[in-house]
Protein backbone atom coordinates (compact mmCIF):
# COMPACT_ATOMS: atom_id res chain seq x y z
CA UNK A 1 0.00 0.00 0.00
CA UNK A 2 1.50 3.14 -1.40
CA UNK A 3 0.64 5.98 1.58
CA UNK A 4 -2.15 8.93 0.29
CA UNK A 5 -0.74 11.12 -2.65
CA UNK A 6 0.06 14.33 -1.72
CA UNK A 7 1.27 17.67 -4.13
CA UNK A 8 5.30 18.60 -3.40
CA UNK A 9 5.34 21.59 -1.18
CA UNK A 10 7.11 24.52 -3.10
CA UNK A 11 9.83 26.48 -1.89
CA UNK A 12 9.61 29.63 0.47
CA UNK A 13 12.00 31.43 -1.15
CA UNK A 14 12.22 34.12 1.16
CA UNK A 15 13.69 32.19 4.00
CA UNK A 16 17.23 32.61 3.75
CA UNK A 17 18.39 29.28 4.11
CA UNK A 18 16.29 28.42 0.68
CA UNK A 19 17.93 31.23 -1.17
CA UNK A 20 21.48 29.64 -0.07
CA UNK A 21 20.78 26.16 -1.05
CA UNK A 22 19.04 27.00 -4.43
CA UNK A 23 21.97 29.56 -5.15
CA UNK A 24 24.49 26.45 -4.23
CA UNK A 25 23.04 24.64 -6.50
CA UNK A 26 22.71 27.14 -9.50
CA UNK A 27 26.71 27.48 -8.97
CA UNK A 28 27.13 23.52 -9.11
CA UNK A 29 24.89 23.30 -12.19
CA UNK A 30 27.21 25.94 -13.96
CA UNK A 31 29.89 23.78 -13.40
CA UNK A 32 28.74 21.20 -15.74
CA UNK A 33 27.77 23.77 -18.39
CA UNK A 34 29.15 22.90 -22.17
CA UNK A 35 29.00 19.05 -21.88
CA UNK A 36 28.53 17.14 -24.91
CA UNK A 37 25.39 14.34 -24.22
CA UNK A 38 24.89 11.31 -26.49
CA UNK A 39 21.67 9.76 -27.61
CA UNK A 40 20.55 6.54 -25.80
CA UNK A 41 18.77 3.68 -27.64
CA UNK A 42 18.74 0.33 -26.24
CA UNK A 43 20.80 1.44 -23.53
CA UNK A 44 23.66 2.43 -25.84
CA UNK A 45 24.92 5.66 -25.96
CA UNK A 46 25.85 7.01 -29.64
CA UNK A 47 27.76 10.10 -30.61
CA UNK A 48 27.04 12.06 -33.69
CA UNK A 49 29.39 13.75 -35.58
CA UNK A 50 27.20 17.10 -35.83
CA UNK A 51 25.53 18.24 -33.10
CA UNK A 52 23.65 21.35 -32.04
CA UNK A 53 23.64 23.41 -29.21
CA UNK A 54 21.38 24.21 -26.39
CA UNK A 55 22.19 27.45 -24.84
CA UNK A 56 20.91 29.93 -22.03
CA UNK A 57 18.42 32.64 -23.39
CA UNK A 58 19.86 35.21 -21.13
CA UNK A 59 23.13 34.93 -22.64
CA UNK A 60 22.76 33.06 -26.00
CA UNK A 61 26.46 32.43 -26.58
CA UNK A 62 26.63 30.15 -23.28
CA UNK A 63 26.06 26.87 -24.39
CA UNK A 64 24.47 24.64 -21.77
CA UNK A 65 25.06 21.52 -23.69
CA UNK A 66 25.77 19.99 -26.60
CA UNK A 67 23.43 17.14 -28.15
CA UNK A 68 23.69 14.65 -30.89
CA UNK A 69 22.24 15.34 -34.52
CA UNK A 70 19.90 12.27 -34.62
CA UNK A 71 18.40 10.97 -37.96
CA UNK A 72 15.32 9.13 -39.55
CA UNK A 73 18.06 6.16 -39.51
CA UNK A 74 18.35 6.42 -35.54
CA UNK A 75 14.54 6.74 -34.88
CA UNK A 76 14.18 3.24 -36.94
CA UNK A 77 16.80 1.74 -34.79
CA UNK A 78 14.83 3.28 -31.90
CA UNK A 79 11.75 2.56 -32.63
CA UNK A 80 12.75 -1.15 -32.94
CA UNK A 81 14.90 -1.37 -29.98
CA UNK A 82 11.34 0.12 -27.87
CA UNK A 83 9.75 -2.61 -29.99
CA UNK A 84 11.24 -5.45 -28.67
CA UNK A 85 11.54 -4.33 -25.17
CA UNK A 86 8.29 -4.27 -25.23
CA UNK A 87 7.92 -7.91 -25.16
CA UNK A 88 9.29 -8.28 -21.57
CA UNK A 89 8.54 -4.61 -20.04
CA UNK A 90 4.03 -4.83 -20.99
CA UNK A 91 4.50 -8.49 -18.68
CA UNK A 92 6.66 -6.69 -15.59
CA UNK A 93 3.92 -6.36 -12.67
CA UNK A 94 1.99 -2.51 -12.35
CA UNK A 95 3.58 -2.37 -9.03
CA UNK A 96 7.45 -3.47 -9.69
CA UNK A 97 6.41 -0.82 -13.24
CA UNK A 98 5.23 1.79 -10.57
CA UNK A 99 8.85 2.05 -8.41
CA UNK A 100 10.52 3.03 -11.44
CA UNK A 101 8.16 6.27 -11.12
CA UNK A 102 8.95 6.62 -7.14
CA UNK A 103 12.32 5.71 -7.21
CA UNK A 104 13.12 8.66 -9.93
CA UNK A 105 10.37 11.01 -7.56
CA UNK A 106 12.63 10.18 -4.31
CA UNK A 107 15.38 11.17 -6.21
CA UNK A 108 14.13 14.15 -7.84
CA UNK A 109 12.80 15.56 -4.53
CA UNK A 110 16.72 14.38 -3.01
CA UNK A 111 17.62 17.10 -5.57
CA UNK A 112 15.07 19.29 -6.50
CA UNK A 113 17.15 22.11 -6.71
CA UNK A 114 19.91 21.67 -9.11
CA UNK A 115 17.08 20.31 -11.54
CA UNK A 116 15.02 23.63 -10.82
CA UNK A 117 18.60 25.36 -11.27
CA UNK A 118 19.16 23.34 -15.13
CA UNK A 119 15.74 25.28 -15.77
CA UNK A 120 17.11 28.49 -14.82
CA UNK A 121 19.68 28.55 -17.00
CA UNK A 122 18.33 26.56 -19.72
CA UNK A 123 14.79 27.71 -20.31
CA UNK A 124 15.60 30.99 -18.77
CA UNK A 125 12.38 30.38 -15.52
CA UNK A 126 12.95 32.65 -13.02
CA UNK A 127 13.22 30.41 -9.26
CA UNK A 128 9.67 30.17 -8.25
CA UNK A 129 8.71 29.05 -11.77
CA UNK A 130 11.45 26.63 -11.82
CA UNK A 131 10.70 25.18 -8.70
CA UNK A 132 6.87 25.12 -9.82
CA UNK A 133 8.13 22.88 -12.69
CA UNK A 134 10.06 20.82 -10.63
CA UNK A 135 7.47 19.57 -7.88
CA UNK A 136 4.96 19.18 -10.92
CA UNK A 137 7.50 16.87 -12.15
CA UNK A 138 7.35 15.02 -8.66
CA UNK A 139 4.04 14.92 -8.71
CA UNK A 140 3.21 13.50 -11.78
CA UNK A 141 5.74 10.47 -11.15
CA UNK A 142 3.74 9.89 -7.76
CA UNK A 143 0.61 9.98 -8.94
CA UNK A 144 0.50 8.16 -12.21
CA UNK A 145 2.63 5.81 -10.19
CA UNK A 146 -0.56 5.57 -7.73
CA UNK A 147 -3.16 5.50 -10.53
CA UNK A 148 -1.59 2.96 -12.39
CA UNK A 149 -2.18 0.42 -9.71
CA UNK A 150 -5.62 1.53 -9.32
CA UNK A 151 -6.54 1.05 -12.54
CA UNK A 152 -5.08 -1.97 -14.16
CA UNK A 153 -6.81 -4.96 -12.83
CA UNK A 154 -10.60 -3.29 -12.76
CA UNK A 155 -11.86 -6.76 -12.97
CA UNK A 156 -13.86 -5.53 -9.28
CA UNK A 157 -15.51 -3.51 -11.55
CA UNK A 158 -17.78 -5.80 -13.89
CA UNK A 159 -20.96 -7.48 -13.08
CA UNK A 160 -21.24 -11.11 -11.38
CA UNK A 161 -22.28 -13.54 -14.08
CA UNK A 162 -23.21 -17.22 -13.03
CA UNK A 163 -20.32 -19.97 -13.99
CA UNK A 164 -18.14 -17.57 -15.35
CA UNK A 165 -14.68 -15.69 -13.74
CA UNK A 166 -14.07 -12.50 -15.22
CA UNK A 167 -11.19 -10.12 -15.66
CA UNK A 168 -11.25 -6.61 -16.89
CA UNK A 169 -7.49 -5.29 -17.81
CA UNK A 170 -6.04 -2.00 -18.83
CA UNK A 171 -3.22 -3.52 -21.05
CA UNK A 172 -0.66 -1.24 -22.66
CA UNK A 173 -0.32 -0.37 -26.11
CA UNK A 174 2.84 -0.79 -27.50
CA UNK A 175 5.74 1.54 -28.72
CA UNK A 176 4.57 5.68 -27.45
CA UNK A 177 6.53 8.21 -29.32
CA UNK A 178 7.19 11.23 -26.91
CA UNK A 179 7.45 14.30 -27.67
CA UNK A 180 6.93 17.78 -25.60
CA UNK A 181 7.56 21.46 -25.93
CA UNK A 182 10.28 23.39 -24.19
CA UNK A 183 8.34 25.45 -21.92
CA UNK A 184 7.57 22.93 -18.70
CA UNK A 185 10.64 21.05 -19.84
CA UNK A 186 11.30 19.35 -16.86
CA UNK A 187 6.84 18.43 -15.34
CA UNK A 188 5.64 17.66 -19.22
CA UNK A 189 8.86 15.47 -20.07
CA UNK A 190 8.33 13.44 -16.74
CA UNK A 191 4.68 13.53 -16.93
CA UNK A 192 4.73 11.78 -20.26
CA UNK A 193 7.41 9.37 -19.86
CA UNK A 194 6.13 8.40 -16.49
CA UNK A 195 2.12 7.34 -18.03
CA UNK A 196 3.38 5.51 -20.93
CA UNK A 197 6.25 3.36 -18.38
CA UNK A 198 4.04 2.60 -16.28
CA UNK A 199 1.10 1.59 -18.18
CA UNK A 200 3.37 -1.04 -19.91
CA UNK A 201 4.59 0.78 -22.86
CA UNK A 202 8.01 1.21 -24.27
CA UNK A 203 8.60 4.70 -24.87
CA UNK A 204 10.90 6.68 -27.49
CA UNK A 205 11.38 10.42 -26.44
CA UNK A 206 13.02 13.07 -28.25
CA UNK A 207 12.50 16.66 -25.91
CA UNK A 208 11.93 19.98 -27.98
CA UNK A 209 15.26 21.36 -29.48
CA UNK A 210 15.25 24.37 -26.66
CA UNK A 211 15.68 21.80 -23.82
CA UNK A 212 16.80 18.73 -24.05
CA UNK A 213 19.25 19.00 -20.90
CA UNK A 214 16.73 19.20 -18.43
CA UNK A 215 15.38 16.04 -20.84
CA UNK A 216 18.75 14.05 -20.38
CA UNK A 217 18.64 14.39 -16.63
CA UNK A 218 14.83 13.42 -16.41
CA UNK A 219 15.73 10.39 -18.66
CA UNK A 220 18.78 9.44 -16.46
CA UNK A 221 16.99 9.22 -13.47
CA UNK A 222 15.14 6.05 -14.72
CA UNK A 223 18.03 4.84 -16.41
CA UNK A 224 20.18 5.30 -12.94
CA UNK A 225 17.07 2.97 -11.45
CA UNK A 226 18.05 -0.06 -13.68
CA UNK A 227 15.43 0.33 -15.90
CA UNK A 228 15.63 -2.46 -18.62
CA UNK A 229 17.23 -1.63 -21.79
CA UNK A 230 15.46 -0.49 -24.72
CA UNK A 231 12.17 0.76 -22.52
CA UNK A 232 13.07 4.37 -22.32
CA UNK A 233 15.02 5.80 -25.84
CA UNK A 234 15.97 9.22 -26.14
CA UNK A 235 16.78 11.58 -29.33
CA UNK A 236 18.23 14.80 -29.69
CA UNK A 237 17.80 16.64 -33.00
CA UNK A 238 15.15 18.68 -35.29
CA UNK A 239 11.38 17.96 -34.61
CA UNK A 240 10.31 18.40 -38.27
CA UNK A 241 12.80 15.36 -39.16
CA UNK A 242 13.29 12.89 -36.24
CA UNK A 243 10.22 14.04 -34.73
CA UNK A 244 8.11 13.38 -38.27
CA UNK A 245 9.61 10.25 -38.39
CA UNK A 246 8.78 9.00 -34.89
CA UNK A 247 5.08 9.50 -35.95
CA UNK A 248 5.15 8.00 -39.32
CA UNK A 249 7.20 4.65 -38.07
CA UNK A 250 4.80 1.67 -38.57
CA UNK A 251 5.88 0.25 -34.90
CA UNK A 252 4.87 3.62 -33.34
CA UNK A 253 1.26 2.99 -31.36
CA UNK A 254 0.55 6.45 -29.92
CA UNK A 255 1.91 9.63 -30.02
CA UNK A 256 1.93 11.79 -26.88
CA UNK A 257 2.66 15.31 -27.87
CA UNK A 258 2.27 19.07 -25.72
CA UNK A 259 3.46 21.62 -28.67
CA UNK A 260 1.76 24.02 -30.98
CA UNK A 261 -1.63 23.56 -32.30
CA UNK A 262 0.17 24.10 -36.31
CA UNK A 263 2.40 21.39 -35.06
CA UNK A 264 -0.58 19.41 -33.49
CA UNK A 265 -2.56 19.16 -35.99
CA UNK A 266 0.11 18.29 -38.61
CA UNK A 267 1.34 15.08 -36.45
CA UNK A 268 -2.91 14.35 -36.23
CA UNK A 269 -2.59 14.40 -40.01
CA UNK A 270 0.11 12.35 -40.16
CA UNK A 271 -0.38 9.91 -37.56
CA UNK A 272 -4.05 9.05 -38.92
CA UNK A 273 -1.72 7.73 -42.44
CA UNK A 274 -1.96 3.59 -42.45
CA UNK A 275 1.89 3.11 -43.53
CA UNK A 276 2.70 -0.30 -45.02
CA UNK A 277 2.86 -2.90 -42.18
CA UNK A 278 1.41 -1.03 -39.64
CA UNK A 279 -1.24 -3.12 -38.03
CA UNK A 280 -3.58 -0.85 -35.41
CA UNK A 281 -4.90 2.22 -35.70
CA UNK A 282 -2.38 4.92 -34.05
CA UNK A 283 -4.09 6.79 -31.24
CA UNK A 284 -2.95 10.86 -30.67
CA UNK A 285 -2.50 11.97 -27.34
CA UNK A 286 -2.41 16.12 -28.49
CA UNK A 287 -2.15 18.89 -26.05
CA UNK A 288 -1.78 22.20 -27.94
CA UNK A 289 -2.12 25.81 -27.52
CA UNK A 290 -4.24 28.62 -25.52
CA UNK A 291 -5.23 32.33 -26.18
CA UNK A 292 -6.76 31.94 -22.25
CA UNK A 293 -8.96 34.61 -21.15
CA UNK A 294 -9.78 36.53 -17.63
CA UNK A 295 -13.48 38.10 -17.56
CA UNK A 296 -13.89 40.21 -14.95
CA UNK A 297 -17.09 42.61 -13.97
CA UNK A 298 -18.22 45.47 -11.87
CA UNK A 299 -19.01 42.97 -8.92
CA UNK A 300 -15.60 41.85 -8.48
CA UNK A 301 -12.86 42.50 -6.17
CA UNK A 302 -11.13 44.37 -8.09
CA UNK A 303 -7.40 44.57 -6.51
CA UNK A 304 -7.44 40.75 -6.64
CA UNK A 305 -8.56 40.88 -10.28
CA UNK A 306 -5.77 42.75 -11.44
CA UNK A 307 -3.53 40.69 -9.45
CA UNK A 308 -4.91 37.38 -11.38
CA UNK A 309 -4.89 39.13 -14.45
CA UNK A 310 -0.93 40.26 -14.45
CA UNK A 311 0.03 37.03 -12.55
CA UNK A 312 -1.52 34.75 -15.01
CA UNK A 313 -0.37 36.95 -18.05
CA UNK A 314 3.51 36.84 -17.61
CA UNK A 315 4.55 34.16 -15.35
CA UNK A 316 7.26 32.69 -16.85
CA UNK A 317 6.84 35.60 -19.49
CA UNK A 318 3.45 34.49 -20.68
CA UNK A 319 5.02 31.35 -21.91
CA UNK A 320 2.64 29.15 -20.82
CA UNK A 321 -0.37 27.52 -22.72
CA UNK A 322 -2.09 28.56 -19.77
CA UNK A 323 -1.39 31.76 -19.96
CA UNK A 324 -4.14 34.82 -19.48
CA UNK A 325 -3.07 36.65 -22.27
CA UNK A 326 -6.45 38.29 -22.90
CA UNK A 327 -8.78 40.26 -19.92
CA UNK A 328 -12.11 41.02 -20.43
CA UNK A 329 -13.04 43.93 -18.64
CA UNK A 330 -17.02 45.24 -18.22
CA UNK A 331 -17.04 49.09 -19.33
CA UNK A 332 -17.97 50.02 -15.85
CA UNK A 333 -14.82 48.79 -14.15
CA UNK A 334 -12.62 49.22 -17.32
CA UNK A 335 -10.54 51.73 -16.53
CA UNK A 336 -9.97 51.13 -12.69
CA UNK A 337 -8.95 47.56 -13.79
CA UNK A 338 -6.45 48.68 -16.91
CA UNK A 339 -5.33 51.21 -14.53
CA UNK A 340 -4.02 48.76 -11.90
CA UNK A 341 -3.20 46.23 -14.34
CA UNK A 342 -0.75 48.54 -15.78
CA UNK A 343 0.49 49.72 -12.48
CA UNK A 344 1.59 45.77 -11.75
CA UNK A 345 3.16 44.90 -14.71
CA UNK A 346 5.70 47.94 -14.51
CA UNK A 347 6.67 46.65 -11.46
CA UNK A 348 7.62 43.63 -12.73
CA UNK A 349 12.15 43.20 -12.63
CA UNK A 350 12.87 41.73 -16.07
CA UNK A 351 16.61 39.88 -16.21
CA UNK A 352 18.49 37.08 -16.25
CA UNK A 353 17.16 34.50 -13.94
CA UNK A 354 20.43 33.32 -12.59
CA UNK A 355 20.64 36.97 -10.42
CA UNK A 356 18.26 35.86 -7.67
CA UNK A 357 15.08 35.00 -6.70
CA UNK A 358 13.93 38.70 -7.31
CA UNK A 359 14.02 38.39 -10.71
CA UNK A 360 10.53 37.71 -12.05
CA UNK A 361 10.41 38.67 -15.92
CA UNK A 362 13.43 36.21 -17.55
CA UNK A 363 14.15 36.47 -21.38
CA UNK A 364 12.05 34.41 -23.71
CA UNK A 365 13.08 31.08 -24.87
CA UNK A 366 15.01 31.95 -28.41
CA UNK A 367 15.78 34.43 -31.62
CA UNK A 368 12.71 33.27 -33.34
CA UNK A 369 10.48 33.81 -30.38
CA UNK A 370 11.83 37.45 -29.99
CA UNK A 371 11.13 38.03 -33.73
CA UNK A 372 7.34 36.77 -33.50
CA UNK A 373 6.68 38.76 -30.17
CA UNK A 374 7.90 41.91 -31.14
CA UNK A 375 5.68 41.00 -34.77
CA UNK A 376 2.70 40.74 -32.93
CA UNK A 377 3.99 44.26 -30.41
CA UNK A 378 3.99 45.85 -33.94
CA UNK A 379 0.69 44.69 -34.75
CA UNK A 380 -0.40 45.80 -31.34
CA UNK A 381 0.01 49.12 -31.80
CA UNK A 382 -2.46 48.92 -35.08
CA UNK A 383 -4.68 47.12 -33.16
CA UNK A 384 -5.12 48.78 -29.86
CA UNK A 385 -3.35 51.09 -27.36
CA UNK A 386 -0.41 50.49 -26.01
CA UNK A 387 -0.33 51.22 -22.10
CA UNK A 388 3.13 49.86 -21.31
CA UNK A 389 6.19 48.00 -22.37
CA UNK A 390 6.21 47.22 -26.01
CA UNK A 391 10.21 47.26 -26.58
CA UNK A 392 13.29 44.75 -26.42
CA UNK A 393 14.80 45.14 -23.20
CA UNK A 394 18.89 45.04 -24.09
CA UNK A 395 21.90 43.72 -22.65
CA UNK A 396 25.23 43.40 -23.07
CA UNK A 397 25.16 39.61 -23.36
CA UNK A 398 22.35 39.95 -26.52
CA UNK A 399 19.70 38.32 -23.98
CA UNK A 400 16.19 37.61 -25.20
CA UNK A 401 14.29 39.91 -23.04
CA UNK A 402 11.37 42.06 -24.10
CA UNK A 403 9.48 44.17 -21.65
CA UNK A 404 5.83 43.01 -20.37
CA UNK A 405 3.76 44.70 -22.81
CA UNK A 406 -0.65 45.34 -22.40
CA UNK A 407 -2.47 47.05 -24.78
CA UNK A 408 -5.68 48.72 -24.16
CA UNK A 409 -9.02 48.33 -26.00
CA UNK A 410 -7.82 46.04 -28.15
CA UNK A 411 -11.42 45.03 -30.38
CA UNK A 412 -12.57 41.58 -29.43
CA UNK A 413 -11.55 39.95 -33.74
CA UNK A 414 -8.13 41.37 -33.30
CA UNK A 415 -5.36 39.32 -34.05
CA UNK A 416 -3.42 39.71 -30.74
CA UNK A 417 -6.58 39.02 -29.38
CA UNK A 418 -6.77 35.98 -31.48
CA UNK A 419 -3.47 34.58 -32.17
CA UNK A 420 -1.31 32.98 -29.41
CA UNK A 421 1.68 34.80 -28.79
CA UNK A 422 3.28 32.73 -26.19
CA UNK A 423 5.16 35.71 -24.60
CA UNK A 424 4.67 39.02 -22.43
CA UNK A 425 1.82 40.82 -24.06
CA UNK A 426 -1.01 41.19 -22.34
CA UNK A 427 -4.58 42.41 -24.51
CA UNK A 428 -7.43 44.44 -22.49
CA UNK A 429 -10.88 44.13 -24.24
CA UNK A 430 -13.69 46.10 -22.76
CA UNK A 431 -17.17 44.25 -22.88
CA UNK A 432 -20.37 45.95 -22.07
CA UNK A 433 -21.53 43.72 -19.76
CA UNK A 434 -21.11 40.33 -18.35
CA UNK A 435 -23.30 38.58 -21.11
CA UNK A 436 -20.92 39.95 -23.63
CA UNK A 437 -17.59 39.42 -21.78
CA UNK A 438 -18.33 35.63 -21.99
CA UNK A 439 -19.43 35.65 -25.37
CA UNK A 440 -15.87 37.16 -26.36
CA UNK A 441 -14.24 34.85 -24.06
CA UNK A 442 -15.82 31.80 -25.80
CA UNK A 443 -14.50 33.03 -29.41
CA UNK A 444 -11.54 31.79 -30.36
CA UNK A 445 -11.03 28.75 -31.97
CA UNK A 446 -9.42 27.79 -28.68
CA UNK A 447 -10.71 26.33 -25.54
CA UNK A 448 -7.81 25.74 -22.72
CA UNK A 449 -7.95 27.90 -19.26
CA UNK A 450 -10.21 30.41 -18.16
CA UNK A 451 -10.85 32.86 -15.34
CA UNK A 452 -14.22 34.97 -13.93
CA UNK A 453 -13.87 36.96 -11.17
CA UNK A 454 -17.57 38.53 -10.08
CA UNK A 455 -18.84 37.97 -6.98
CA UNK A 456 -22.40 37.06 -7.97
CA UNK A 457 -23.28 33.43 -7.95
CA UNK A 458 -25.45 33.72 -10.74
CA UNK A 459 -22.89 34.46 -13.05
CA UNK A 460 -20.38 31.93 -11.90
CA UNK A 461 -23.17 28.97 -12.27
CA UNK A 462 -23.89 30.88 -15.62
CA UNK A 463 -19.55 30.40 -16.71
CA UNK A 464 -19.77 26.86 -14.99
CA UNK A 465 -21.92 25.64 -17.76
CA UNK A 466 -21.00 28.46 -21.02
CA UNK A 467 -17.40 28.96 -20.33
CA UNK A 468 -16.23 26.20 -22.76
CA UNK A 469 -12.87 25.79 -21.71
CA UNK A 470 -10.52 22.93 -19.88
CA UNK A 471 -9.35 24.22 -16.96
CA UNK A 472 -12.03 26.77 -15.15
CA UNK A 473 -10.96 29.43 -13.03
CA UNK A 474 -13.41 31.49 -10.38
CA UNK A 475 -11.82 34.37 -8.53
CA UNK A 476 -7.89 33.06 -8.80
CA UNK A 477 -5.78 33.28 -12.16
CA UNK A 478 -5.80 31.15 -14.83
CA UNK A 479 -2.45 29.22 -14.42
CA UNK A 480 -0.83 27.11 -11.37
CA UNK A 481 -2.84 23.71 -12.12
CA UNK A 482 -2.19 21.21 -9.72
CA UNK A 483 -1.29 17.36 -10.35
CA UNK A 484 -4.57 15.55 -8.81
CA UNK A 485 -6.02 18.75 -7.83
CA UNK A 486 -6.52 20.46 -11.22
CA UNK A 487 -6.61 17.47 -14.55
CA UNK A 488 -5.14 19.83 -17.24
CA UNK A 489 -6.38 19.77 -20.52
CA UNK A 490 -8.34 21.70 -23.42
CA UNK A 491 -11.04 21.93 -25.72
CA UNK A 492 -11.52 22.95 -29.48
CA UNK A 493 -8.09 23.61 -30.67
CA UNK A 494 -6.57 23.44 -27.24
CA UNK A 495 -6.24 19.79 -28.25
CA UNK A 496 -7.90 15.97 -27.97
CA UNK A 497 -9.66 17.18 -24.18
CA UNK A 498 -6.79 14.61 -22.42
CA UNK A 499 -6.65 15.49 -18.76
CA UNK A 500 -2.68 15.22 -17.74
CA UNK A 501 -2.87 14.80 -14.37
CA UNK A 502 -6.68 13.88 -13.83
CA UNK A 503 -7.78 9.77 -12.82
CA UNK A 504 -8.74 8.76 -16.46
CA UNK A 505 -5.28 10.10 -17.82
CA UNK A 506 -3.78 6.52 -18.15
CA UNK A 507 -6.80 5.06 -19.64
CA UNK A 508 -5.21 6.81 -22.56
CA UNK A 509 -2.19 4.75 -22.60
CA UNK A 510 -4.21 1.41 -22.59
CA UNK A 511 -6.77 -0.71 -24.20
CA UNK A 512 -8.73 -2.57 -22.15
CA UNK A 513 -8.91 -6.37 -22.25
CA UNK A 514 -12.06 -8.62 -21.12
CA UNK A 515 -11.88 -11.99 -20.18
CA UNK A 516 -14.29 -14.66 -19.21
CA UNK A 517 -13.38 -18.33 -17.91
CA UNK A 518 -16.17 -20.80 -18.02
CA UNK A 519 -15.98 -22.51 -14.40
P1 LIG B 1 6.15 23.17 -31.03
O1 LIG B 1 4.87 22.68 -31.56
O2 LIG B 1 6.95 24.07 -31.84
O3 LIG B 1 7.10 21.94 -30.66
C1 LIG B 1 6.65 20.89 -29.81
C2 LIG B 1 7.44 19.64 -30.09
O4 LIG B 1 7.13 19.19 -31.42
C3 LIG B 1 8.95 19.83 -30.05
O5 LIG B 1 9.52 18.72 -29.40
C4 LIG B 1 9.33 19.86 -31.52
O6 LIG B 1 10.64 19.42 -31.75
C5 LIG B 1 8.33 18.89 -32.12
N1 LIG B 1 8.07 19.02 -33.55
C6 LIG B 1 8.20 20.12 -34.32
N2 LIG B 1 7.82 19.85 -35.59
C7 LIG B 1 7.44 18.55 -35.61
C8 LIG B 1 6.91 17.69 -36.63
N3 LIG B 1 6.73 18.10 -37.87
N4 LIG B 1 6.60 16.42 -36.28
C9 LIG B 1 6.77 15.97 -35.02
N5 LIG B 1 7.26 16.75 -34.03
C10 LIG B 1 7.59 18.02 -34.31
O7 LIG B 1 5.80 23.83 -29.61
P2 LIG B 1 6.78 24.54 -28.58
O8 LIG B 1 7.19 25.86 -29.13
O9 LIG B 1 7.84 23.59 -28.14
O10 LIG B 1 5.81 24.73 -27.33
C11 LIG B 1 4.92 25.79 -27.21
C12 LIG B 1 3.50 25.37 -27.53
O11 LIG B 1 3.11 24.29 -26.68
C13 LIG B 1 2.49 26.47 -27.30
O12 LIG B 1 1.58 26.48 -28.35
C14 LIG B 1 1.81 26.04 -26.00
O13 LIG B 1 0.52 26.56 -25.84
C15 LIG B 1 1.82 24.55 -26.13
N6 LIG B 1 1.66 23.89 -24.84
C16 LIG B 1 0.48 23.26 -24.57
C17 LIG B 1 0.29 22.65 -23.33
C18 LIG B 1 -1.00 21.95 -23.00
O14 LIG B 1 -1.03 21.23 -22.01
N7 LIG B 1 -2.05 22.10 -23.76
C19 LIG B 1 1.31 22.68 -22.38
C20 LIG B 1 2.51 23.32 -22.70
C21 LIG B 1 2.67 23.92 -23.94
Amino acid sequence: MLPPYVNEALTDFSKPENRAAFDESLHRVKAELGKTYPLVINGEVISTKETFASVNPSRPAEAVGHFAQGTREHVDQAVASAARAFESWRKVPVGERARYLLKAAAEMRRRKHEFSAVMVLEAGKPWNEADADTSEAIDFLEYYARQAVRIADSSAQMAEFPDEQLGFYYIPLGVGVIIPPWNFPNAIPAGMVASTLVTGNTAVFKPAEQSPWIAYKVCELFWNSGLPDGVLNFLTGPGDIIGARMVEHPQTRFISFTGSREVGVKIYENAAKVQPGQKWLKRSILEMGGKDAVVVDETANLAAAAQGIVDGAFGFQGQKCSAGSRAIIVDEVYDRVAERVVELTQKLNVGAPDAGPNVNQGPVIDKDAVHKILGYIELGTQEGKLLCGGSPVETPEGGYFIQPTVFGDVPPDARIAQEEIFGPVLTLIRAKDFEQALAIANNTEYGLTGAVFTSRRDRLEQARQDYHVGNLYFNRKCTGAMVGVHPFGGFNMSGTDSKAGGPDYLLLFTQAKSVAERL
